[in-house]
């Protein structure tokens, strides 16, 4: 089992898309979405992720 590098949502087997980096990293991604702001904005993804965890639980 592997959890998406982005949102950190767990992927079952067969499911999402790997990407394997210049530095030989290979990391995984649930969705498209994933990917693209991964690749694309380069934001910080754990952290997006558990910001956004935060929220919802106050909530
Ligand atoms: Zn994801």
């Amino acid at each position: 089992m592997v959890d998406c590098s982005y949102c950190g949502t767990e992927l079952k087997p067969g499911t999402g898309s790997i990407f394997v980096k210049k530095d030989g990293n290979a990391v995984f991604f649930c969705s498209r979405k994933c990917r693209t702001n991964m690749l694309k904005l380069k934001r910080s993804p754990r952290k997006w992720a558990k910001e956004k965890e935060k929220h919802k639980k106050k909530k």
